[in-house]
Formats: C-alpha cells, sequence, structure tokens
C-alpha cells in the first residue's frame, strides 16, 4: 500500500469569507498516483473549517450569515479575556469537518455539489491544507 502526503498554504483576505480549494485537492489525488484507497483533508486548525457543500456566491454568504447568526462576533464568551476570537473557535468546532473520500480508478468520489469550501472565520490568516491518500 501506498500513502502520500501533501499540504498547501492557502492565503485568506478577510476576517470572515469562504473559500473554495477543491481544485488544489483534487491535484493532490491526481498527483499522488493512487487509483484506489481513500484520502483524508484536514485543514489542522482551530478557528477556520471545511466543509462540503456547493460553491455558489449566494449559498456561501448563507453560510457566513447563518454562522454569524448562531455564534456572534460580539458576545459573552470566556476565551475573549485572553484571545478575542472566542466566536471563530466557536464556529469551527460546531461545523468543523474532517472527510475522509474514496478514490476508484484515480478519482475521488464525491457528490455533483460537494465541493472542499475553507470557512475562514479569523482572518486574513495563511492556512493550511493537507491532503492524505492511501491505497493502491
Ligand atoms: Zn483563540
Amino acid at each position: 500500500m501506498k500513502t502520500w502526503f501533501r499540504e498547501y498554504t492557502i492565503s485568506t483576505k478577510k476576517g470572515s469569507e469562504v473559500v473554495d480549494v477543491t481544485d488544489k485537492v483534487l491535484a493532490a489525488v491526481r498527483d499522488s498516483g493512487i487509483k484506489n484507497g481513500m484520502a483524508l483533508v484536514l485543514l489542522p486548525h482551530a478557528t477556520a473549517t471545511l466543509v462540503l457543500n456547493e460553491d455558489e456566491g449566494g449559498l456561501k454568504q448563507d453560510l457566513l450569515d447563518r454562522l454569524e447568526q448562531l455564534v456572534p462576533q460580539r458576545g459573552n464568551y470566556q476565551h475573549d479575556r485572553i484571545d478575542d476570537n472566542a466566536h471563530a473557535h466557536l464556529k469551527s468546532a460546531l461545523f468543523g469537518s474532517i472527510p475522509v473520500l474514496p478514490i476508484v480508478d484515480g478519482r475521488l468520489v464525491r457528490g455533483t455539489w460537494q465541493n472542499f469550501l475553507l470557512i475562514e472565520e479569523d482572518g486574513p490568516r495563511n492556512r493550511r491544507l493537507v491532503v492524505f491518500a492511501m491505497g493502491e
């Protein structure tokens, strides 16, 4: 069995935004040369997260708006006493995921509208995006 690892740096531009990183994930899987196996996609951060969903402008704004509604940037948060970004941690904790998807015949199996969306909540920053693939 072969294992393969790639890390990208994604520079976010705003305090809060959604960035489609699907091209990078697909390139990593392609370059791995793995035909059948699985890929794990990790955003190793506590104030940004990854979701699988549609890259559509209105929906991306809906995601940010609804997150802000659930966890407003300003609130009575304990963590803000030391770091002033509790809202970003809470949003990430509520919505974070570490997608693991099958690779079949060299292609990542995912839904038509499942793009890899990085949700930034404490930017702008440089974020790491890790793709780990294993298989034959
Ligand atoms: Zn913090």
